[in-house]
C-alpha cells in the first residue's frame, strides 16, 4: 500500500519511535499519546482492519498477541495495560491498517467502553 502511513512507518519512510521489532511487527509509539505509556503493535504487511482479516492472516494475528506480551515485557508493564482494536471510522479506526493500542498508566480520554 503505497499511500498508507503505517506501511510507510514499517518501510522507514515516515519517521517514528520503535519500542520493539521483529520479523513480523513494528512496535512505536503513538504520536498523540492517551496514556503513560500509549504504542502501537503494527503487523508489517499491510491487512487493512479486522473486517478484512481472512484463514490466510491466522498466523500472523496469533503472532500479534504474542508481540504485544513481548512488546509489554520490553516497556514494563506486563499484567497493567490494556489492548484497543477500532475498526471502521464509526469504530474510531483513523488508519487503515490494522494495528493494536496498548495502553497502560494513567488514562486520558480513553473510555473503558
Ligand atoms: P486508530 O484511531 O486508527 O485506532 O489509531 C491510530 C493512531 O495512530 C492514533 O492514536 C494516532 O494518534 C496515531 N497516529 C496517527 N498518525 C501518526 C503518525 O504519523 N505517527 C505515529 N507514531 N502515530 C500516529
Ligand atoms: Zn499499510
Amino acid at each position: 500500500m503505497t499511500d498508507c502511513l503505517f506501511c510507510k512507518i514499517v518501510k522507514g519512510e515516515v519517521s517514528s519511535t520503535v519500542v520493539f521489532e521483529n520479523g513480523k511487527f513494528l512496535v512505536f509509539k503513538d504520536i498523540h499519546p492517551k496514556a503513560d505509556v500509549h504504542v502501537l503493535v503494527v503487523p508489517k504487511e499491510h491487512i487493512a482492519s479486522v473486517d478484512h482479516i481472512t484463514e490466510r492472516d491466522k498466523a500472523v494475528l496469533g503472532d500479534m498477541f504474542l508481540t504485544v506480551k513481548d512488546a509489554a515485557e520490553k516497556l514494563g508493564v506486563s499484567g497493567r495495560y490494556r489492548l484497543l482494536v477500532n475498526v471502521g471510522r464509526d469504530g474510531g479506526q483513523e488508519i487503515d491498517h490494522l494495528h493494536m493500542h496498548i495502553l497502560a498508566g494513567d488514562r486520558r480520554e480513553v473510555p473503558r467502553e
